[in-house]
């Protein structure tokens, strides 16, 4: 059985009191322990939010995640954090490839790739995040996006460094729109992305947790994750709502 993941992220939310008083709420105790979870703060909440959880009855299970990461290992990059000094933090995953840093900032497919091959170098996971535009689905292009993302990350870092990641299926028309692919829609997508994982190697194929993301809620969770090739969630404004994430990680 494939592990089930569900990740919140956060974006640009939050503040330490409001961050605080969500972790406080969300209650991870009664969930199967083989669920992972983990929470994807800004980078300057990262060290307060693995010590509140590390403190935590009830959500000391819980991984934290990183939004963002440099490619290099050091050096002379203002503004950017390595992988290195994440997983000195307690960080345990790291989002890559996000269609806002992907739009917004411009990175493209072969920086996703280096991002990619950074964060699994510090050992941590990379959550790579692939996805077609509107115009793009609308062309007929979704798969041979998608599969160009992925692609990309197969060439950097090979087979042995796919086992490492987690591959994150999100529509950007999806994304923070209130739109959901639907489930069909969804698994379409993933069986590409698997089928893609099984021509390089079954056995990754058969490991590889593949998540959904764009705009889950509680109300349309259980459907998606009952999908075949949909292992759990990234989940953006939902995960800010403690009640709704608690309901999304359940349904996982
Ligand atoms: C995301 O930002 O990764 C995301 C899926 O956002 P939302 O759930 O808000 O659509």
């Amino acid at each position: 059985m494939r592990r089930r993941v569900v990740i919140g992220n956060w974006k640009m939310h939050g503040s330490r009191e409001s961050i605080s008083e969500l972790l406080a709420t969300i209650d991870s105790s009664c969930l199967d322990p083989a669920i992972e979870i983990a929470v994807c703060p800004t980078s300057l909440h990262i060290a307060e939010v693995v010590e509140q959880l590390s403190k935590s009855s009830k959500n000391s299970r819980i991984a934290v995640g990183a939004q963002n990461v440099c490619d290099a290992e050091s050096g002379a990059f203002t503004g950017e954090v390595s992988a290195q000094m994440l997983a000195e933090f307690g960080v345990r995953y790291v989002l890559v490839g996000h269609s806002e840093r992907r739009e917004l900032y411009g990175e493209s497919d072969q920086l996703v790739a280096a991002k990619t091959a950074a964060t699994i170098s510090s050992g941590l996971t990379p959550v790579v995040c692939v996805g077609e535009t509107l115009a793009q689905r609308q062309e007929g292009k979704t798969e041979f996006v998608v599969l160009r993302q992925l692609n990309a990350v197969v060439q950097q870092i090979g087979i042995e460094g796919i086992e490492k990641c987690i591959v994150a299926y999100e529509p950007v028309w999806a994304i923070g729109t209130g739109e959901t692919a639907s489930p069909a829609q969804a698994q379409e997508v993933h069986a590409a992305l698997r089928n893609r994982l099984q021509q390089l190697d079954a056995a990754l194929a058969e490991t590889t947790p593949i998540l959904y993301g764009g705009s889950v809620k509680a109300s349309n969770a259980a459907d998606l994750f009952a999908q075949p090739d949909i292992d759990g969630g990234l989940v953006g404004g939902a995960s800010l709502k403690a009640e709704e994430f608690n309901a999304i990680c359940a349904s996982a």
